[in-house]
Order: structure tokens, then C-alpha cells, then sequence
């Protein structure tokens, strides 16, 4: 057994002792500040995925980390049991700046969407009258929204749902970006259409302009929850706080996630009107961790930073950025490419390189991004990336493909 372990060489690969349900690049991290990240060789890397946008203020952000700090030294954890200083500025400062009116703390995007889809059934059967147990929630085709036996049952990406059945029954799917499906699939019984503005882990996926517009009236006149997933959209990814203010669109409930954490810890919350969150009544939902004092003072700091819509400002502007960029790479090994903000979906040509091979490459040039479904790349770094930094990334991705497309011509 020559396998090194993290004791004898301070660098050893997780894979030893750690389920093999990912397949991480050959990069072992051990630092990190900004939008960089330096593994225990002492090489630094540019990145490009900002933990699925996790990640959004970057890496160590200053305030975020004062927050932190200061927070651990005084109370870190009371449990709900009890109430503490922090939790209602949280839930107002969060609601102020969602434009909503009331919020549940979780930890994990999955948990929020689990909170979001108990509270859509619970409203179902309390307010609109659906017959108990027959609640219907409506989901779109290439949807991710968490790790959940639940969730993962109303996923069609088989990796995610195949061996972990059997699955909960109640939600119906139907192609995304397809306002008409979503019209046909509602029934008396139907309690909430779940979606994400901008499917992310299916390659950034951006629906036409008028889906979203069209499922929320159809929402409205049928008496439907629009339930919309912003925890990969949302807090700035896009160039807007939320995702749907891009459209013009108001959900009943937004399920909150990953950046509302800071990269720090996890922070999830449900967010939406009084009258829907008021289904919940003491004793029937909960979490041991949600809504914690550390967890707040992080999130707080997080609202805070979003506050100035400084940070929104700048996720359009470098999109623009990033979209010019990209753009020139388009049939010169990249078939397709969907920006929303400074965020980007990538479809490289297949016949010239799996999305793994690209990012292998990109990580020897020190760029550090993720393949998503086959030849797609996303990338969504931290929102605090210089536009030269996005510049040169984007150079070395038109590098990567030159180098494939020019040993493509020696085969031939
Ligand atoms: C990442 C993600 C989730 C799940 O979040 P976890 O914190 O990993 O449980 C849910 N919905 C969307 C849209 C996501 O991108």
C-alpha cells in the first residue's frame, strides 16, 4: 500500500477514506483569499466556480469573516428552543431586502427546498382546500434541487435519482421554459409550481423571457403557489438581488441558499408573504441548527453586503464582460453559450472534448471550473473577480480549445 495518508505528507487526496460520491480534479486546496485558491504545492488558481456560487463575496471577504469571528467569540448556538438577539434582525433585514414579509431559517438549500415544499402541501390542504394527502406539486424537467430521497425522486438526471427509490409521489414534471405544459399539468389539486428562474446545474439554462411572467399569472388565476429556487440564482449571481426581477416576477415563496451563507457557513432560508408562512404552527416544522446566532451574524453581514446593490452592479457588469468574451470563442469549439450575470453555461463541441477534459486542461493553466452533463462547462466565479482575471480565464479557455482543435488536425 504505497496511499498516503494526510498525516504523513499534509497533502494526501481525499479518496482514501472519503465515499467516492465525487470525482474532485487533481487539485488538493489548502488556501484561499478572493478569487483565488493555492492547493498545498503552492500553485494558485483562478476560481472559476466560486463553490456553485456559494461563494459569491469570495473567498475570506473581510467583513464576513469579522462577522464571523466576533460572533464566535460571544454565542454560536442556542437552538430554537430559545430566541436570540440575532435572528429577528436577520429576518428583517432579509425580508426587506427580498421584498417579502416573513422567513424560516435553515441550513441546506435542500432543507429550504424540503421547508418550501411542507409549507406549499401544508398550505394546500389549510387555505386552498385540497383533499388531505392529494396535494400536487408541479416541477420542471432538468430541475436540481438538492440531495433529498424526496428531491432527488422528481429529478430526471439519472445519476442523482436511479437506486434511491422508492419515491415520493406528488409531483408531476414537465418541460421547462414551456409556460403552456405548466398551464396543462395544473389540476384542482395542484398546490405549487417549483422552479428555478435559471436552471443551473443543468448548464445555466435560461427559460424565454416570458416564461416566467406567464407561469406567475397562470399562478395567480388558478390559485397555485409560484415557488421559485434562487439558491444558486439568487443574492447577486445574476446582476439582480433575485433572479426573477430580471422578468419582472413576484414568487409567492423564494427558497434562499449557498451565497446566503458567505461561504462561511451553511445558510438557508424560505422566504415569502405572512399569509402562506403563517401555515406553520409551533411543533411542525424545525431545525436543530437553522437560524443559529452564527449563522445569523454571517447572514446578516451577507445582507448587508447586498444592501448597496453594489455587488449586483458589478455581476452585470462583468457579465457583459464575460458574455463579449466568451462570445468570440463561439464556433471555435464552443457550440453554444447562455450568460445570466456572471454566471455562464458553456457547451463545448463533443467531438473535440468531454467537459471534464476542458477543465483537466484549464486547471494545469491554473483555472479551476466544473463540467456539468457531458461537454458543458459552468462557471460562476466570485462576484469580487477583476474584469482582467475574467479576461485572461476566458484566454486561457480559448487556449484550452485551440490546443484540442489543433490535435484534432494531427489525427486526422
Ligand atoms: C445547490 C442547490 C440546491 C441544494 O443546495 P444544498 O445546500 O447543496 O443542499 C438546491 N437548489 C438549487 C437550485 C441549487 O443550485
Amino acid at each position: 500500500m504505497t496511499t498516503a495518508t494526510a498525516g504523513e505528507t499534509g497533502r494526501a487526496s481525499s479518496a482514501a477514506h472519503v465515499a467516492h460520491n465525487y470525482n474532485p480534479l487533481p487539485v488538493i486546496a489548502e488556501y484561499a483569499a478572493g478569487a483565488w485558491i493555492t492547493d498545498t504545492d503552492g500553485r494558485r488558481y483562478l476560481d472559476m466556480l466560486g463553490a456553485y456560487s456559494a461563494m459569491n463575496f469570495g473567498h475570506g471577504h473581510p467583513r464576513l469573516v469579522a462577522a464571523a469571528r466576533a460572533q464566535l467569540e460571544r454565542m454560536t448556538l442556542v437552538s430554537r428552543a430559545f430566541d436570540h438577539n440575532l435572528l429577528g434582525e436577520f429576518a428583517a433585514r432579509l425580508t426587506a431586502l427580498t421584498g417579502t414579509e416573513m422567513m424560516i431559517p435553515m441550513n441546506t438549500g435542500a432543507e429550504a427546498v424540503e421547508t418550501a415544499i411542507k409549507i406549499a402541501r401544508k398550505w394546500a390542504y389549510e387555505v386552498k382546500g385540497v383533499p388531505d394527502g392529494r396535494a400536487e406539486i408541479i416541477v420542471a424537467a432538468g430541475n436540481f434541487h438538492g440531495r433529498t430521497t424526496t428531491i432527488v425522486g422528481f429529478s430526471d438526471d439519472p445519476g442523482a435519482r436511479n437506486g434511491f427509490g422508492p419515491y415520493t409521489p406528488g409531483f408531476i414534471s414537465v418541460p421547462y421554459g414551456d409556460a403552456d405544459a405548466v398551464a396543462r399539468a395544473v389540476t384542482p389539486n395542484t398546490a405549487a409550481v417549483l422552479l428555478e428562474p435559471v436552471q443551473g446545474e443543468a448548464g445555466v439554462i435560461i427559460p424565454p423571457p416570458d416564461y416566467l411572467p406567464a407561469v406567475r399569472r397562470l399562478c395567480t388565476e388558478r390559485g397555485v403557489l409560484f415557488v421559485a429556487d434562487e439558491v444558486q440564482s439568487g443574492l447577486g449571481r445574476t446582476g439582480t438581488t433575485l433572479a426573477v426581477e430580471r422578468v419582472g416576477v413576484t414568487p409567492d415563496l423564494v427558497v434562499l441558499g449557498k451565497a446566503l451563507g458567505g461561504g462561511i457557513v451553511p445558510v438557508s432560508a424560505v422566504v415569502g408573504r405572512r399569509e402562506i408562512l403563517g401555515v406553520l404552527r409551533p411543533g411542525q416544522h424545525g431545525s436543530t441548527f437553522g437560524g443559529n446566532p452564527l449563522a445569523c451574524a454571517v447572514g446578516l453581514a451577507v445582507v448587508e453586503l447586498l444592501s448597496d446593490g453594489y455587488f449586483q452592479r458589478r455581476a452585470a457588469r462583468l457579465g457583459d464582460v464575460l458574455a463579449e468574451q466568451l462570445n468570440r470563442l463561439r464556433g471555435r469549439g464552443v457550440n453554444q453559450l447562455r450568460t445570466a450575470g456572471l454566471w455562464a453555461g458553456i457547451d463545448i463541441d463533443p467531438e473535440l472534448a468531454t467537459g471534464r477534459q476542458i477543465c483537466e486542461r484549464l486547471a494545469t493553466r491554473g483555472i479551476l471550473a466544473k463540467d456539468t452533463h457531458g461537454s458543458t462547462i459552468r462557471l460562476s466565479p466570485p462576484l469580487v473577480i477583476e474584469e482582467d482575471e475574467l479576461v485572461w480565464a476566458v484566454g486561457e479557455l480559448g487556449a484550452v480549445l485551440a490546443e484540442l482543435e489543433s490535435n484534432r488536425g494531427v489525427r486526422r
